[in-house]
């Protein structure tokens, strides 16, 4: 199946409402939306202390003074050292996956577009640029 981009947020969003039995009530969306995100972040963990595939080294961002905004992005650090190994990536992606499917659940039961969110806020970060993100 070939899709524009935009096709398959609309595509995704009417599978989940079509799959939607289960958690129908906001109050389980929501509830599993939480959850899915703690999934994600633990998936991340094991891959820190259980695989041991990439770690965490963090410490305060060391940045030159007199520097841009625009400069600071080359000497931000992600803490992350090491690259996720095949198993972890994999475990990662279908939690974020997951996430997304409660998301959209979300937007469904609340007569939100998902794809008319994602592009709310790419226009919204185009006209903001990076100076405002927090
Ligand atoms: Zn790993």
């Amino acid at each position: 199946m070939k899709t524009r981009n935009n096709e398959v947020v609309c595509l995704f969003q009417d599978k989940v409402s079509e799959l939607l039995l289960k958690h129908r009530s906001i109050l389980d969306s929501l509830s599993k939306h939480t959850e899915s995100a703690t999934r994600v972040n633990r998936a991340i963990t094991k891959a820190v202390t259980g695989c041991g595939c990439i770690s965490i080294n963090a410490r305060k961002q060391q940045l030159p003074a007199e520097i841009s905004l625009e400069e600071c992005r080359k000497y931000m650090d992600s803490h992350i050292e090491g690259s996720l190994c095949e198993n972890c990536r994999e475990i990662i992606e279908e939690e974020i996956g997951n996430q997304l499917f409660y998301l959209s659940a979300l937007c469904h039961l609340l007569n939100f577009k998902l794809e008319d969110i994602i592009k709310k806020e790419y226009e919204r970060l185009n006209a903001l640029g990076f100076f405002h993100l927090s």
